[in-house]
């Protein structure tokens, strides 16, 4: 999933960065009001973290301008202990969710994990495709009811695909998940990962659409 943190605090950005792209998603950090709205403007976001307090404005009203022009992506505030008002106000701006600095980086993955379900549209974080299964909520795969060991950017490609069974996504669209602005990518990254996939998990578990993209799961050849 790629996600977008907004954050002017360096050492908490940095460190909020480094703990989300461990995990396999894509974060592009942003300092300033400005800057979150050319992102957002340019990619399809699965979340945006959101400070309130920013050099060029608050938060606030980047939040209320996003639902205004319809955009209901998922938007996670986070705010200092002592600023209950801002929560409140965030959550009647349309936030989903917030936390409440200093928070725990294990919490904010766990949250960014539930978030990443929500976005795949699928309550039931597991998912069965044949003799596989994949508990996205715990990072588990079984084949024939051994554990499976994926890595996380595995396991990104894996919550793309997943985010519309059935369907193709384009190449493009798996690269946008799970690289930042500015990362360099092999022009075979993607195939690298699927080839790995389907090394652990079986060949028939992701197919590939000749010049359109790839899809998870069965469906008619
Ligand atoms: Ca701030």
């Amino acid at each position: 999933m790629r996600v977008l943190l907004v954050e002017d605090e360096k050492p908490l950005g940095q460190a909020v960065q480094e703990h989300i792209a461990a995990a396999g998603h894509a974060v592009d950090w942003m300092q300033t009001l400005a800057d979150a709205d050319v992102a957002l403007r340019t990619v399809d976001y699965g979340l945006v973290l959101l400070d309130l307090h920013l050099p060029d404005g608050s938060g606030l009203d980047l939040l209320a301008a996003l639902r205004r022009r319809g955009d209901q992506r998922p938007v996670m505030i986070l705010t200092a202990r002592d600023q209950i008002r801002d929560r409140i106000a965030g959550l009647n701006a349309g936030a989903d969710d917030y936390l409440v600095k200093p928070f725990d980086l294990d919490e904010l993955q766990a949250r960014v994990a539930a978030v990443a379900r929500r976005y795949a549209g699928n309550p039931n974080p597991v998912f069965r495709i044949g003799s596989v299964a994949l508990d996205l909520a715990h990072r588990q795969a079984w084949r024939d009811g051994a554990v499976a060991e994926l890595t996380a950017r595995e396991w990104a490609v894996l919550e793309r695909l997943l985010q519309r069974p059935n369907a193709v996504v384009p190449k493009a669209q798996i690269e946008e998940a799970l690289y930042s602005f500015g990362a360099e990518i092999e022009s075979n990254t993607i195939e690298v990962h699927v080839s790995n996939l389907r090394r652990k998990l079986g060949a028939d578990v992701i197919r590939t659409r000749r010049g359109l993209g790839y899809q998870i799961g069965g469906g008619s050849a």
